[in-house]
């Protein structure tokens, strides 16, 4: 059971809107709200006052457009060729990321015979999407190139944000402002989550969070300034005890070195709970961890509660929480926080509450 508190997490936002006083703060809700359900979370930021989201799909924009009919919903990756009238005829702005999406967009406002609303976005040193340096000079050197479309905001994406220190910072900092100086003027936005925590220079007209506002730390060497809104939460199917030599769980990977109680959970890797957890992870039990033995399998996972007798089938076993944040399960995955929030499956229930 994953419980979700969306008043956490427009607290997460108002906190991030009082780092970043230059402009507004964005919701990004692609990847169903970081794992979390769009479709509560982007209504929870809209109801705090957030007017700006961004989605990675146009489905997932299509999914809560109707949640959110007079904000600006963006598409990140870009209009698919051939998706541009739904674009249009639904308010979703796609982000232009090249000269061929600028064209496609251009076309289709010609044909619309009215301005349409559009992102730009300006590689700065991620190589993925957004203008490469001879696409933006184009632009630069021809602004009716973009003739027909209304241009809401210019944006890059940092790359190394989290790392306060690093030099890539400032250098895309220096190249989003020359990129921005031959463009029409346009509002400017350019902070992730811990792009906010870099300072006033990488503040921008609209920041655009996600992490953070699910309680991710935006600045890991530090301590965590986010509310947690999520707890993980698994219920115990059965408890055995183990002898010596007894082993647990696919391969035999861990064997009882003396009589154990073993608690089988039921969540596995079909849930998200990462199969690299396998005798390395934990769960918290009434504040104390309870080690994880064993591969963890694709419905089940178990875990040593020899000292623990009050869990019994039934229990509840905490995997995220307070005890054990998503950074914490990450560290043990060997990944970030994101992919352990964005890899929650469909299978586990949500529960919201701060509605
Ligand atoms: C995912 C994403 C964000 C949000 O980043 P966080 O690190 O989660 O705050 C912002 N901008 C772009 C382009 C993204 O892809």
């Amino acid at each position: 059971m994953l419980e979700v508190d969306l008043g956490a997490i427009a607290d997460n936002w108002r906190l991030l809107c009082a780092r970043h006083p230059r402009g507004p703060v964005a919701g990004v809700v692609k990847a169903d709200g970081y794992g979390l359900g769009a479709r509560a979370v982007a209504p929870a930021l809209h109801a705090a006052g957030c007017r700006h989201f961004f989605v990675a799909h146009l489905d997932e924009a299509l999914a809560i457009r109707d949640l959110i009919p007079d904000a600006l919903l963006a598409v990140l990756n870009g209009p698919i060729p051939g998706t541009e009238d739904e674009y249009a005829a639904r308010g979703i702005v796609p982000v232009l990321g090249s000269l061929a999406d600028i064209d496609a967009w251009t076309a289709t406002a010609r044909r619309a015979g009215r301005a349409l609303p559009a992102i730009l976005h300006v590689d700065t040193g991620m190589s993925r999407l957004g203008l490469d340096p001879s696409e933006l000079a184009i632009v630069q050197g021809d602004h009716g190139r973009l003739a027909g479309t209304d241009l809401c905001f210019v944006m890059t994406h940092l790359v190394a944000s989290e790392q306060r220190d690093s030099a890539l910072n400032e250098r895309q900092r220096a190249r989003f402002a020359a990129a921005c100086a031959g463009l029409p003027p346009a509002p400017r936005s350019f902070a992730n989550s811990s792009g906010i925590f870099l300072g006033d220079g990488w503040g921008s007209d609209l920041a655009r969070p996600g992490a953070a506002l699910y309680g991710i730390n935006p600045t890991p060497t530090e301590k965590n300034p986010m509310r947690l809104p999520v707890r993980l939460r698994s219920r115990v199917l059965a408890v055995r005890a183990v002898g010596k030599g007894d082993s647990v769980g696919y391969n035999a990977t861990w064997t009882a070195p003396k009589p154990r109680r073993i608690a089988t959970a039921c969540i596995g890797y079909a849930d998200g709970w990462h199969r690299s957890l396998s005798g390395r992870g934990a769960a918290i039990f009434d504040g104390t961890p309870v080690a994880l033995v064993g591969r963890v399998s694709m419905d089940l996972t178990t875990f040593d509660v020899t000292g623990q007798p009050a869990i019994v089938p039934g229990s509840w076993l905490e995997l995220i929480g307070p005890g054990q944040t998503p950074d914490d399960v990450a560290a043990a995955a060997g990944t970030n926080g994101y992919e352990v929030l964005t890899s929650l499956g469909a299978r586990i229930e949500r529960v919201y509450t701060g509605r």
